[in-house]
């Protein structure tokens, strides 16, 4: 019945933009819920949401972008953004908590897409498409705090390396790092706990995770503000080939920008 009234809906909402292109030569109309129309339209092209219904998944061990909310149910930045998203694109977004080294290769078959601070790799363009990128990261290095030897990339050489397991931490570590040790872990915290341990020299991984960590432990660790790496971008990874859902995703996202959401969630969720 939901579906139904959905189904109608959108048939309206595409009838309507159809006839507002027809009435103003094709040029874009002043109705700001125009947009939304557009892209949900555009959306129930996509084989991935026939249903209405977009799986995604995601790593809930990722603070602040994704991690176990108070309900025990996954919350963070990037559940926030997708669940936008959903509304603009009028589907509705289930949430899948699946280790982060399997998300790409279950695009297609247990989910339709994955957000998960995932970077933008060409590697991974190989399996599945990405979104626009919707935000800038970096690799950081977390050390224990007395740590003084560790200020440079050099100063890594040798070293024993604790990273999560198919990130682009790990291979950083594995490709850039001379004779590095790489211990990978599925979860982060057991890498940053064993770095408190003394079984790692430092941990490698992204800027925002790293600084939570640390702030989670601040009397022991400290992140190597001196070694710098390259910056990634995070996107929201789509199977190969679904033009409809990227272009909706994307339309999507763009409007989420220009609207002042995105910055909402980035205060709420990252710079709090
Ligand atoms: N940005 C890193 C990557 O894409 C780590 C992501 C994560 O651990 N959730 O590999």
């Amino acid at each position: 019945m939901k579906k139904a009234f959905k189904t109608l809906a959108l048939i309206l909402a595409a009838i309507m933009v159809v006839m507002s292109f027809a009435s103003c030569g094709g040029t874009a109309t002043a109705d700001p819920s125009a947009a939304n129309d557009t892209t949900a339209a555009i959306a129930e092209t996509s084989p991935a949401i026939a249903d209405g219904i977009l799986t995604v998944g995601t790593n809930a061990a990722f603070p602040p972008f994704e991690y176990a909310g108070d309900d025990g149910k996954p919350d963070g930045f990037d559940i926030a953004l997708i669940k936008l998203i959903g509304e603009k694109i009028g589907v509705e977004v289930v949430i899948e908590d699946l280790e982060f080294s399997s998300l790409v290769t279950s695009i297609g078959n247990k989910i339709d897409a994955a957000i998960a601070g995932m970077t933008i790799t060409e590697e991974r363009l190989q399996t599945v498409d990405f979104s626009t990128s919707y935000y800038e990261a970096m690799q950081y290095v977390i050390v224990k705090k007395d740590n003084s030897d560790i200020t440079t990339a050099d100063d890594l050489k040798g070293k024993t390396i604790g990273t999560q397991l198919g990130t682009t931490g790990e291979f950083l570590a594995e490709d850039d790092i001379e004779n590095a040790n790489v211990k990978t872990y599925d979860k982060a915290i057991d890498a940053v706990n064993d770095l408190r341990n003394g079984r790692v020299d430092a941990v490698i991984i992204d800027r925002n995770p790293a600084s939570v960590f640390v702030g989670q432990y601040p009397d022991e660790l400290k992140i190597a503000e001196t070694v710098v790496f390259d910056p990634e971008e995070y996107g929201i990874a789509l199977p190969k080939g679904d033009a409809a859902l990227k272009t909706a995703v994307d339309n999507a996202l763009a409007e989420i920008k220009a609207s002042g959401e995105f910055d909402a969630l980035v205060e709420q969720y990252i710079n709090n």
